[in-house]
Order: structure tokens, then sequence, then C-alpha cells
């Protein structure tokens, strides 16, 4: 596949014009959804602990809000792109769809390497981007969150700054924050726990016993959860490998969930961890699990590695980790791929309780928050599973089928076409 087929944005294109073709849907409809409705692009002056100030690039694309305010993530990344945001608000489009929330579909970012900030210069950062964007925001508009990166705290900076601009309190503009300031119970964990529930229902359907092997490539938030949650919501299972950017460890007699977690916050990184063997990061997508969880970044399962995959199921918590070459030989190989965009739906879903509950101003018990994540997702599940059956289509598209022809009744009912 060429550099060019890896354009994250060409990718999402892609994937919607077959599910376009499958639905019939009319070229004005095929125009509109193949498209943001809106996109920002702008320059973020900070200035730097040493005096300097520095010039950031930062993004905003709302997509679609035909059935409801835009919502989505912010990324601080290096090679964060106008192509990769553009990309990843679509698939948030058809990500609120499929669990059929009231809202569309958005994302954000910036340029940048947080890992070379300090906190001043990221809380000047966050302001800043509050500060260009502010007007174009709001809970009736378009709600940011947090995605790679971004934190709690950086959310609670973005709230601040735009109830400083606004003069009034308003914290259903931003979700993910934390807990003191609006937040909801269960929201840190939500994008791992929707996928590892995903992976039961699968189980079950499919006969598959969750307890065997499992391996989780990209140790971030939604990784860490999900080597952790595996076991507690499944009865078992064993972890045998994990990774992040300073590479991949293998312990075939298994890992403890919790140890590495610890391992991985006390070093800031998963090597090392004691009993461990280091192995070449990218052997461990192809290792010989049950159940394999990439949590990392886009087009991580290609065309060349696909053939070697032997997991029975593929939970995609990352958002893009499957090449469409990558799709199409997991797909006949049988591989039963929980495509991106429901197994991390989980974390829109919460995101979702959280602004009812800043709306109400009553907040909600964990227990609560998560039996209604399990309703959401449970149903989502259900309905992809049930087309894949029906239409003999792989699971993404059976995905894009449900979510897609969602969105065309919105913009319908809407009279936009
Ligand atoms: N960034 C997360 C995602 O990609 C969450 C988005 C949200 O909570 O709005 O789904």
């Amino acid at each position: 596949m060429s550099q060019n087929n890896r354009n994250p944005f060409t990718i999402a294109q892609a994937q919607f014009d077959e599910a376009a073709e499958t639905l019939g849907l009319e070229p004005a409809m095929r125009e509109l959804l193949r498209w943001p409705r809106r996109e920002y692009k702008f320059t973020i002056p900070v200035k730097m602990d040493d005096g300097s100030t520095e010039i950031f690039h930062g993004y905003r694309v709302q997509y679609n809000d035909a059935r409801g305010p835009c919502k989505g993530g912010l990324r601080w990344h290096v090679e964060e792109t106008m192509d990769t945001v553009r990309a990843l608000a679509a698939w948030m489009t058809w990500k609120t769809s499929v669990v059929d929330i009231p809202l569309g579909g958005g994302k954000g970012g910036v340029t940048c390497n947080p890992k070379n900030l300090s906190d001043g210069e990221k809380e000047r950062l966050a302001r800043g981007w509050m500060r260009v964007m502010a007007r174009e925001l709001g809970f009736d508009r378009d709600v940011p969150a947090p995605d790679v990166y971004t934190t709690p705290q950086i959310m609670a900076w973005m709230m601040d700054e735009y109830e400083v601009i606004t003069g009034r309190s308003h914290p259903a503009v931003i979700t993910g924050k934390p807990l003191p300031l609006g937040g909801s119970q269960g929201r840190n964990d939500a994008t791992a726990r929707g996928g590892v529930l995903c992976v039961g229902y699968a189980c079950k359907r499919l006969d598959i016993d969750p307890t065997g092997t499992y391996a989780v490539q990209g140790f971030g938030n939604a990784g860490q959860f999900a080597a952790t949650l595996h076991r507690e919501l499944l009865g078992g299972g064993k972890l045998v490998a994990v990774s992040d950017t300073s590479g991949a460890i293998h312990c075939p007699d298994g890992i403890d969930p919790e140890a590495i977690v610890a391992h991985k916050n006390k070093t800031g990184k998963v090597l090392g961890f004691p009993g461990s063997k280091e192995i070449d990061a990218d052997s461990l997508l192809e290792l010989d699990v049950g159940i394999l969880y990439p949590a990392a970044l886009e087009n991580v399962i290609n065309r060349q590695n696909a053939p070697n995959i032997k997991a029975k199921i593929v939970c995609e918590l990352a958002n893009g980790p499957t090449t469409p070459n990558g799709d199409r030989i997991l797909h006949e190989k049988g591989v039963h791929v929980i495509p991106d965009f429901l197994a991390n739906a989980g974390g829109v879903t919460v995101s979702y309780f959280e602004q009812v509950q800043n709306h109400a101003n009553y907040y909600w018990s964990l227990e609560e928050v998560h039996t209604k994540l399990d309703y959401h997702m449970s149903r989502a599940y259900d309905a992809v599973h049930e087309m894949h059956d029906e239409q003999k289509v792989h699971m993404r598209q059976a995905a894009y089928l449900v979510a897609v022809s969602r969105v065309a009744e919105a913009v319908k009912l809407r009279g936009w076409l």
C-alpha cells in the first residue's frame, strides 16, 4: 500500500464510499457525508518557560451535526495533521450514531509533543486553543473531550477559559473533566470498559472462551484499563504481552495486569518489567493469542502483517488501527474484528452521560454509569452483529451500514436534501 493510501482521511472516505454504495445513497447525500461540514485551522502563540514564544498549529473539524451537536476529543500529537483530524471527526460521527446517542461528530488537536512541555506551557496552550475556538463551541454546538495525550486537567483549564470568556458557568462545554468540576464517575476507564464488554458479547455469540490469552498493543489510558478490565469483566484471561512507544514485552506464563500498570506508572515504560522478555514491537501483533487489543494509533495492522495475525478476536480500542487491505485479509482469515468506532465508543457514551448530568446538575453513582454503559454498548453491538449476519459483510462494514443509515435518515428528516 502506498504512503498516500495510508492517509487516514483517504481511508475513512473509502470505508464510507463502500457503505454508501451498499446502502444505495443518492449522490448528494454521498457528497455531504464524505466531507466535513466545517473546518478550523489556526495558530496559537504560546509563551514558553524560557521567555521565547512558540507558534503551535491547532485544528477543529465539525464533521456532521445532523443528529446533534458535534462531539469528539482533542489530540496533542507530533504527527497531528488536518487529515488525521478529518478522519477522526468522520469516525466520531459514525461512533455517536452507532451507539445511538443524540450527538454528531467532531475532532480537534494541536501538533505538538506534550512530553516536552511543562505544566505551565500546557496550560497556556490549552487556554490559547480555547480562546480561538470558544465562539464556535458550546453544549449546543460542539463539545470537545480528551483523546491521545490530553487529560482531565487540560479539560479543566479549557472549561475555565471558556467560562472566563462567556462569564457564565458552562460545565457541559467540554467532557472528560475532573470529578470536582463536573466530571462523571466512570469516564476514566469508559473507553476500555466499552471495548472489553464488546469482547464479552462477541465471545458469547461466537462461542469463544474469553478466559484464554490476550495481548495489548499501546499502553496509554485505553490499553492499561483494557489489561486490567479484561480479567475483571470477563471472568479471567491471561495477559501475555504489552507494548508502548518504548518497545514490547512478552511473558508466556502471564503478566499481572496491576503489576505492569504500576511498573509503567513508576518507570514511564513497559520495558524492564521483572521476568519479561523484550520482543520486537511489531511481532506482538502476530502472537498466538485469543484476543488482541490494538490500543495505540492508526495503520498498525496492514497488508504486510495481517496474514500473520493469529488472534480470534481483534478489539480495536485505537482509532483506525487497521488499513482497508488489512481488513480484507483479516475477514478472509475469519478473524472477528470489533471495529474501532464500535469498540471504543464507551468513552463518548460516558461523555454523553457527563453532559446529561451537567445539564441536570445532579450526579449519578458509578453503578448507574456502568449499568447504562452496558445497555448502550450491548444494543450497539447487537445491531452491528445482526447486520453482519444478515448482510454477510465484515463487522466494520456492518457498523458503517448501521451508523451511516442513521445519519442519512437525520439529514433527510431535517430536509437538507
Ligand atoms: N476521544 C474519545 C473518542 O475518540 C472520546 C470522545 C468524547 O468523549 O467526546 O471516542
